[in-house]
């Protein structure tokens, strides 16, 4: 039997990927509060320096590493860092992700391309490096993929993001199952708007205001909102937790699809 009130994660390896930014920096930073090694990934390491400073000085260990989800190549040399560095990573959040408002008879193909090789290919290579690590090492973990509630409803102008992460939400659930015997858990946080860089400019605008109103609590989440959700998944608490896709919206997907 787990514990289901141990939210412990001190000591425990962490990779957070797309960290230089937004909901990234938030997991990576949080990890580290709660005494995690994190390995913090970005494409551009120079980005990570003030996230650095400011674990070094709240006493955390976090160490950047240069990651492209997108490269497979990348991706295996980032989990060959970290596992020089702190050792084979027991918790991975799956971030790195990118959103092009497109309509589909308008969409580009390399606006296509490029959102389903981020947020789906790169979660799979990651995922699966992720995996294949902690079978080699023997060690249980938890992989956290980071999908969306347009991953389970839609909008016009979304239908590349929608179908990246309803494919990242089937991902998590295959690999769950996959995975389950070896004590290695796979879920999906699925946030609704949270103000981040990628729609900053879009709550700016008449129609992002008007968007909010349709959230039945009447607010964009805040990054903080997501902290306690990533270490209950990230921790013991969540032991018997696996293939789960959970909405953190505010309400929203309630009211949206
Ligand atoms: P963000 O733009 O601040 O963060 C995305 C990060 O991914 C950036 O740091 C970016 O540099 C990185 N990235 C993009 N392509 C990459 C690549 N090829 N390799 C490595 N890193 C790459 O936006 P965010 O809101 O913090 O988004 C984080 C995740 O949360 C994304 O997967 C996004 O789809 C998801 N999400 C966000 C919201 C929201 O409202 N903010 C809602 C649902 C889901």
């Amino acid at each position: 039997m787990s514990d289901s009130f141990d939210f412990n994660i001190d000591g425990k390896i962490a990779l957070v990927t797309g960290a230089s930014s937004g909901l990234g920096w938030r997991f990576a930073q949080v990890l580290a509060q709660n005494g995690a090694r994190v390995v913090a990934c970005a494409r551009r390491v120079d980005r990570l320096q003030d996230l650095m400073e400011e674990v070094a000085a709240e006493g955390g260990n976090l160490q950047a590493v240069a990651m492209d989800v997108t490269d497979r190549a990348s991706v295996s040399l980032a989990f060959d860092q970290a596992e020089s560095l702190v050792g084979t990573p027991e918790i991975i959040v799956n971030n790195a992700g990118i959103a092009v408002a497109s309509r589909v008879l308008d969409m580009k193909d390399d606006d296509w391309l490029a959102t389903l090789d981020t947020n789906l290919n790169g979660v799979f290579w990651c995922a699966r490096e992720a995996g294949r690590r902690l079978l080699a090492s023997g060690k249980g973990g938890s992989i956290i993929n980071i999908a969306s509630l347009l991953g389970k409803r839609v909008l016009p102008g979304v239908a590349a993001y929608a179908t990246s992460k309803a494919a990242v939400i089937q991902l998590t659930k295959a690999m769950a199952l996959e995975l389950a015997k070896h004590n290695i858990r796979v879920n999906a946080i699925c946030p609704g708007y949270i103000l981040t860089e990628i729609n900053g400019d879009y709550f700016d605008t008449d129609e992002g205001r008007a968007m909010i109103r349709t959230i039945p609590q009447r607010r964009l989440g805040d990054v903080s909102d997501l902290d306690g959700l990533l270490l209950l998944l990230a921790s013991p608490a969540s032991g018997f937790m696996t293939g789960s896709a959970i909405n953190i919206d505010g309400g929203h997907g309630l009211v949206t699809g």
